[in-house]
């Protein structure tokens, strides 16, 4: 049978989760072309902060290489932008040339990041924060200039802001409004958020208007508002919003409400074309997080196989900030107001901020800061609009406090429910988890991310699945850490690796990598910073020093201040500590 012809123009992370959900329900159905205006594969985007920090790699975060088209008989067109469709005759043309005839179509363009439209904001070392190419640009910049500006103190302009730190630059977040991330925190928690990322190092000008950029020779020197002040800066970061893509949509003639309007089936005004993604507006609402693109992923491809059973009906979001060290979610009306109930737990000296605001006996929103364990069940309860007032007493202190019975005292993932989501940027639930683990025999989390993809985009739900994995294999789980291996680069322990360097006398990475068999040649992002760390410690003054290495190390687990010394905060459990720990802590100090 003749296969009908699908184009999908932008290889981002809607689009490519929509191709993967087709290929699950009909993956003989379609002969798929896809084009795409960057030079990668399909990559995770949400990591990019991570990469800018130091943590991860761009290899880390690659979520389909060009293996995974060929594989899938996909014809990829990489480094191509679509910049005409000729809707008449069905077929689109790259600013090459090159065209590809479609039956169907998909748009799944992303998003631009917004730049103010100030003087100066063509200059060199003005940029956005969006794909590879800038962090190449922001890390190109770390080394040769100092003063960094990010232009908004929202989630994306705190994760650059944080990653420039950590590459060395003094940074200063310039934010309009009063306090931080206002649209996800209320006051206190945004204060708190302040504070802790002060004493990591970052600079703030909180309501301050940017008036122009300066610059010298070319290139972006300074930063002057409103006020007449003026501060200098290298390297401008604008993180202050996002405008869905719709230029090759709208010169389509397709109906744009400053998104792709679509239907609930994602279908624009002509139906042989879907939108997808960040560039779509659904019922009057265009979203900037994964979540709801997955949820609009898996209805795009329901209508694609022709199974016609599946709408999308809008999402509610929640957010966390991906610095490592700070613990924050909020979702729903976190600000409370008008008819609402606000439930508040506030410890500013320990660090913990909680607020829950409840309405007509539901929860209808949450902010939290510093602890945030019981943030899927939360999230959970405000999706579900359950009725609340039977819990409300126990509401503050968690899924694992409920005492209704069953649960008190068990770990949060046995006290979820199969139907509760874990992972809220893929959109997996315990029971996709717990099912996986049975029927694969999964034992490590990287098994559940590479068979779920639960963990695998913001990682912030690692714990939790981790629960899961313990409280499902029980014994056999508790025998898993003992094994376990320091990365995918290596079968060998962390004490395997100390020892090895202990007992033969090992003094470098490349040294230790052979020694030990390594599996890749160059480690990654996760085992050379502990080799160094290893060896340095074992063989000080004689082991050669990863300079890269060691970096990551002092910048992303211990706080290192301007004069050189380090502030480190042990975490004590429930806040209880004894003697013993305590001169533990004492020869750690030593
Ligand atoms: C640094 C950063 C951190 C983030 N952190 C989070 C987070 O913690 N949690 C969260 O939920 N979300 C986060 N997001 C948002 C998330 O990454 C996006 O919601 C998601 O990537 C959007 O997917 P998309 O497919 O709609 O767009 P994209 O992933 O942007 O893909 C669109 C692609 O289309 C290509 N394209 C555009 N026009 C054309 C054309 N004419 N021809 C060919 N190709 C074209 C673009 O080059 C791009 O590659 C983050 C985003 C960034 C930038």
């Amino acid at each position: 049978m003749k296969k009908i012809k699908l184009v999908m123009v932008g290889n981002g992370m809607a689009g490519v989760r929509t191709l993967e959900e087709l290929l699950k329900l009909a993956p003989d159905m379609y002969d798929i072309t896809v084009f795409g205006a960057e030079p990668h594969g399909n990559y995770n985007r949400i990591m990019l902060s991570p990469v800018l920090s130091g943590e991860q790699t761009i290899k880390d975060i690659m979520l389909n290489d060009v293996d995974w088209y060929r594989d899938n008989g996909i014809t990829l067109h990489l480094n191509k932008k679509i910049n005409r469709i000729d809707r008449k005759n069905r077929v689109v043309y790259a600013e090459d040339g090159t065209s590809a005839e479609y039956d169907r179509m998909i748009l799944a363009t992303g998003s631009n990041p917004f730049i103010l439209p100030v003087p100066g904001n063509d200059l060199d070392g003005v940029i956005g924060f969006r794909d590879i190419h800038d962090v190449d640009a922001m890390i190109d910049a770390s080394g040769k200039h100092k003063h960094a500006v990010v232009i908004g103190g929202g989630l994306l302009g705190l994760e650059a802001a944080n990653g420039l730190m950590l590459r060395g630059m003094d940074v200063t977040v310039i934010h309009i409004g009063e306090w931080l991330m206002e649209r996800q925190l209320d006051r206190t928690a945004a204060r708190l958020l302040q504070k802790s990322l002060e004493e990591k190092g970052l600079r703030f000008l909180l309501q301050k208007q940017t008036e122009l950029l300066v610059g010298n020779d070319g290139r972006v020197a300074g930063v002057r508002f409103k006020d007449g002040s003026e501060i200098p800066a290298d390297l401008v970061v604008m993180a202050v919003g996002i405008r869905p893509n719709t230029a090759l949509a709208e010169s389509a003639g397709i109906h744009c409400n400053r998104g792709i309007v679509v239907n609930d089936t994602m279908q624009t005004y002509d139906p042989r074309i879907y939108a997808i993604g960040e560039c779509v507006s659904h019922r009057g609402t265009s979203y900037g997080l994964v979540a709801p693109l997955f949820e609009m992923a898996k209805v795009c491809a329901n209508h694609l196989a022709e199974m016609g059973i599946g709408r999308y009906v809008g999402s509610v979001t929640s957010t966390k900030l991906k610095v490592t060290g700070i613990d924050l979610f909020s979702a729903g009306n976190f600000g409370g107001g008008g008819q609402t109930e606000d439930i508040v737990l506030s410890d500013p000296v320990g660090g913990v901020y909680k607020k829950l605001v409840i309405q007509d006996n539901k929860l209808v929103g949450a902010c939290l800061y510093g602890d945030t364990v019981d943030s899927a069940w939360y999230f959970q309860l405000l999706r579900e609009g359950r009725n609340v007032s039977d819990i409300r007493d126990h509401l503050m202190f968690g899924q694992s406090n409920l005492g209704d019975g069953g649960h008190a005292g068990q770990n949060k993932a046995a006290a979820m429910t199969d139907e509760m989501e874990v992972c809220g940027c893929n959109g997996v639930c315990k029971g996709d988890i717990v099912k996986a683990i049975k029927e694969k025999g999964l034992f490590t989390l990287d098994d559940v991310k590479k068979h779920t993809k639960a963990a695998s985009s913001c990682g912030s739900c690692s714990g939790l699945v981790e629960q899961i994995l313990s409280s499902t294999l029980g014994g056999d789980y508790s025998a898993t850490p003992a094994v376990k291996p320091v990365c995918g680069c290596t079968e060998r322990t962390h004490d395997e690796v100390r020892a090895a360097i202990r007992d033969h006398k090992l003094l470098s990475i490349p040294d230790t990598m052979k020694f030990l068999e390594w599996r890749t040649p160059d480690g990654c992002a996760t085992c050379r910073p502990a080799l160094n760390y290893y060896l340095i410690s074992t063989w000080p003054g004689e082991a050669r020093d990863d300079a890269q290495s060691r970096f990551v190390n002092e910048r992303v687990h211990a706080n290192i201040q301007k004069d050189g010394t380090y502030s480190v905060v042990p975490r004590m459990w429930g806040g209880k500590t004894t003697a013993a720990d305590l001169r533990r802590i004492a020869d750690v100090a030593d």
